[in-house]
């Protein structure tokens, strides 16, 4: 509130006729900011796999984006704002690390720079793949079968470290 208040103070005094919502912005949440939904793009070859994960994440009050092959994930990369990814390391076109490896690049790839939290959803479990995600960036690593709430929490820590933390 004492923010708020200095805030109001530093405005200028409103002119007669004009709109005042830009200064009201931080006082009224906007209805927008409550019902935009995180954005999750799921890259997953298996059908069955896919549709389960898309389940549990529209049901937890996410949006989501599918790519069953790497192909599909970067063309959706280049054109949507992604907030978190959960990436299949055993794709038919390309392998998971690679793709990762990719959308991280600073070199070849740069293109996408693609800075949002990926989650590894594998079947593959030894230390040396678990290394090399790590140190490409991935935030977290389910190894399959997963159960959903670690899916689901696993991304909303992802999508908002700070408010998850303690959950
Ligand atoms: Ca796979």
């Amino acid at each position: 509130m004492k923010m708020l208040s200095a805030v109001m103070k530093l405005a200028a005094p409103p002119i007669m006729g004009a709109s005042t919502a830009y200064e009201d912005n931080d006082a009224i949440p906007l209805p927008f900011s409550s019902t935009v939904k995180r954005m999750v793009l799921i890259i997953e070859d298996s059908y069955g796999i896919r549709a389960f994960m898309r389940h549990a994440l529209i049901t937890s009050g996410y949006d989501v984006f599918e790519a069953g092959t790497a192909f599909e994930a970067y063309r959706i990369l280049r054109s949507n704002t992604i907030d978190a990814i959960t990436l299949d390391l055993g794709l038919p076109d390309e392998d998971g690390l690679e793709f990762l490896r990719a959308i991280r690049s600073e070199g070849e790839g740069s293109f996408l720079a693609v800075t949002c939290p990926v989650i590894i959803c594998s079947v593959r479990d030894d230390r040396g793949t678990r290394e090399t995600a790590k140190k490409l960036g991935a935030c977290a690593y389910l190894k399959k079968p997963f159960a959903i709430d670690d899916l689901i929490s696993s991304v909303n820590e992802a999508v908002d470290p700070v408010v998850n933390a303690q959950n």
